[in-house]
């Protein structure tokens, strides 16, 4: 029988867990052929959702849950559940029910049919505003136009992992994740289904835009090195206008002579210049960033404690 492994990540989700977890549930009681694993991942939650967790496992083992040491971001909190999950597919789920589990089945069936990577695509985003819709769109088409990667639009982290996969994903063990170019990078055979996402079910979005912008900027680093390319064929296109400028202002000054004058194009071009060197610096600190952090090597995350057992202590995933 093959198991089917459902990931959660939580943080701070108490009011949504029991709702999660009859909603889950129910749709896989119609597929009574799997065995099935529901695995959350509480990302260092402040509230009472561990203790709810593990409410749920005393009443039903197929509930299991890893304990992070302290809130590490989604994104590392679904390398953690890919690194305990035991299915041969796992269905990466949020806790806040945007993600209707319904969709579990279609998914699974073209799992069965050969598909390694099932997402879902969104077809609407309710409860969203139009400047969130506007700033998404307007990001992943930028990111598609510099990167190489095929980046799926209006898609999020819902979706079907075959087991090769997800031991892909759990090889790409860099600090800074975007998970979402790494879905498209690992490849397989990928199938796009649509739904309509709900908006949450209680509680708030842990999202800002700070937060967005961090993960922007995180999805350009981590995937494309064109900025620094972009950056090179500035500084060039700028060093040949202020050649010929160089050029036009010697020939000026011998043809004409010169009274003392141009204070503002002198001002003007050290502005932009410097304008343009302060924004050169910042992208290639972007980068630099990156390496220091990824030089340092540390592992991704630290495990509390995982169900009863603590079972894998002596196996940590790295
Ligand atoms: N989440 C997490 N760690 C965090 C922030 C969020 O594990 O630091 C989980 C959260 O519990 C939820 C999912 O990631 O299951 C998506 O979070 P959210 O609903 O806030 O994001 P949105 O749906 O607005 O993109
Ligand atoms: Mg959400």
């Amino acid at each position: 029988m093959k198991t089917l492994t459902v990931l959660v990540p939580a943080y701070n989700e108490e009011e949504s867990l029991h709702y999660l977890y009859d909603r889950i549930f129910s749709v896989l009681a119609t597929m009574p052929t799997y065995n099935l694993e529901l695995l959350f991942v509480n990302d260092g939650s402040k509230d009472n959702t561990l203790s709810i967790i593990k409410q749920l496992r005393e009443q039903d083992k197929r509930v299991s849950y890893v304990n992070l040491s302290r809130n590490f971001g989604k994104e590392t909190a679904m390398i953690a559940g890919l690194d305990y999950a035991k299915g041969d597919a796992v269905i990466i789920l949020d806790a806040d029910l945007q993600d209707p589990p319904e969709l579990i089945p279609e998914m699974v069936q073209y799992w069965e049919e050969g598909y390694d990577d099932v997402y879902a695509k969104r077809r609407s985003r309710k409860g969203e505003t139009w400047f969130k819709k506007a700033t998404a769109s307007l990001f992943y088409k930028t990111l598609k136009r510099m990167s190489q990667v095929p980046i799926q639009e209006n898609t999020g982290d819902f979706r079907l992992l075959d087991r090769r996969c997800v031991e892909a994903l759990k090889q790409l063990r860099e600090t800074q994740r975007y998970t979402k170019g790494m879905f498209s990078w690992v490849g397989y055979k990928k199938k796009e289904i649509l739904f309509d996402r709900d908006p949450r079910i209680s509680g708030e979005t842990k999202w800002n835009y700070g937060k967005l912008v961090d993960l922007a900027i995180e999805g350009v680093t981590s995937f494309t090195t064109s900025p620094l390319r972009i950056s090179s064929l500035m500084g060039m296109g700028v060093s040949l206008f202020a050649f010929i400028y160089m050029v036009w202002i010697i020939f000026k000054t011998l043809a004409f002579g010169e009274s003392v004058q141009g204070y503002p194009s002198l001002m003007s071009a050290i502005l932009f210049i410097g304008g343009i060197q302060l924004i050169v610096l910042g992208i290639i600190g972007e980068y630099l960033g990156r390496v220091f952090n990824e030089t340092k090597r540390r592992p991704l995350y630290f495990i509390d404690e995982y169900n009863e057992e603590r079972e894998t202590n002596v196996e940590l995933p790295f």
